[in-house]
């Protein structure tokens, strides 16, 4: 064997041990963080390819390289599936993020200092629509939206707002908000008052892929998302547009605006994933994951738990946990050693400071890919009330531990 093709476990056992245990952790794991999900071995196989050796500055057919041809034929690809999954008319596959193909935007139609209007943090918005810790609040005017008593979007005083502002953007799509969004009325407020509506469908555009949830493409200028979330493809990101007058800002916005050479191993494994989504099986998954949130709320709910606005649209829901006096902390940290993985996360109004919070997000994406359905995540809302009635209770703990991995050896991961 030529020394270059010695296998990982040979060349570096540190690294190649780190790995068996991530392989064990995700197969003996309940994974409810909304925002993760298990890839196919089909876009792994394609992610770990020999494309991760290729320099592609550019697009297919007009590259800075030589020796593209195998290059421009799988991006290609990625951009023919991805534009045909949602409808749009120009698909961008090169950000290597979510937070990329967002500044990307930015960066392609605000300058310094305009205004961009975007869902607060703390009620369910991300980092990249103009938090003060993040370049999109440094670096603009952020005027945030944010929730009604009901826990939904007050779409009232978004219009107010924007009437007032006139802002040059408005986003629109949220990390730790479970309803429909109405993309349309977003669209037609940022109309009224001039400004773009860039829609950042991240969480959901897996969902949107399967026809689970309702699709920003016809009712936005821009939309972004990522590719790793509900899509369950590789890490990254993209961008959809329809109007071609929006095409270069868009591409030189990317390259050669924020970025150098694409991955092109993960754009590789985007296609795959863009592949997989436009396969009929992909409408269950989709519509299979919202079951599954719903059903895990509404036992959650029944246990005495809250959940945020009443329930879910989506594969997401934000649970609060005041009626069993914990903390978000305190419930990460249990859930863990019952091997339940989720994520602390605050909820509108939190009294608690945002590394404590009051709140925990779970999501479904994760589960289903398993093969999970309604019945499990009974079962798994009954673990989770179980752990958080006793969060100090290594015994009852541990009982629960061992139930949950029962589960998972019942959904392997590793069955053939
Ligand atoms: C996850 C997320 C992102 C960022 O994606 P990264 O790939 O982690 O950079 C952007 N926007 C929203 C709404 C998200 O939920």
């Amino acid at each position: 064997m030529h020394p270059h093709r010695r296998p990982l476990a040979d060349v570096d056992s540190a690294v190649f041990d780190s790995i068996q245990k991530e392989e064990a952790r995700q197969e003996n794991n309940l994974e409810l963080i909304a925002s993760e999900n298990i890839a196919s071995t089909a876009v792994r196989e394609a992610m770990m390819s020999v494309f991760t050796d290729k320099y592609a500055e550019g697009y297919p057919g007009r590259r800075y390289y030589g020796g593209c041809e195998n290059a421009d034929v799988v991006e290609q690809l990625a951009i023919d599936r991805l534009k045909a999954l949602y409808g749009a008319g120009f698909a961008n596959v090169q950000p290597h993020s979510g937070a990329q193909a967002n500044m990307a935007v930015y960066h392609a139609f605000l300058k310094p200092g305009d205004r961009l209007m975007g869902l607060s943090l703390p009620e369910g918005g991300h980092l990249t629509h103009g938090s003060p810790v993040a370049f999109s609040g440094q670096m603009y005017e952020i005027l945030p939206y944010g929730l009604k008593d009901d826990e939904t979007i007050d779409y009232d005083a978004m219009r107010k707002l924007a009437i007032e502002a006139k802002p040059k953007m408005i986003v629109s799509g949220a990390s730790a908000y479970s309803r429909n969004i109405d993309f349309e009325f977003f669209n037609k407020v940022a109309k009224e008052v001039g400004a773009m509506h860039m829609v950042d469908m991240a969480h959901y555009s897996g969902l949107i892929a399967g026809g689970a949830y309702p699709n920003p493409v016809p009712h936005a200028d821009v939309v972004t998302s990522t590719t790793h979330k509900s899509l369950r493809g590789p890490r990254g990101g993209f961008i959809l547009y329809s109007n071609e007058e929006l095409d270069k800002p868009i591409r030189m916005s990317v390259f050669p605006g924020l970025q150098g050479g694409p991955l092109m191993h993960v754009i590789a494994a985007k296609a795959v994933a863009f592949g997989l989504c436009l396969q009929p099986e992909w409408k269950d998954y989709a519509a299979q994951i919202v079951a599954n949130a719903k059903a895990l709320a509404a036992e959650l709910t029944a246990q005495g738990l809250r959940i945020v606005s009443g329930g879910t649209d989506s594969h997401l829901m934000l649970v609060d946990l005041r009626p069993y006096g914990v903390n978000g902390k305190i419930a990460q940290n249990a859930l863990d050693h019952a091997n339940i993985t989720t994520n602390k996360n605050s909820i509108p109004n939190d009294p608690e400071k945002p590394f404590v919070t009051s709140g925990i997000r779970l999501g479904t994406p994760a589960v289903t890919t398993r093969g999970m359905k309604e019945a499990e995540m009974v079962e798994i809302a009954g673990y989770i009330a179980e752990v958080l009635r006793a969060p100090d209770d290594e015994a009852v703990v541990a009982q629960v531990k061992q139930k949950v991995i029962d589960l998972t050896n019942r959904f392997s991961l590793n069955a053939v």
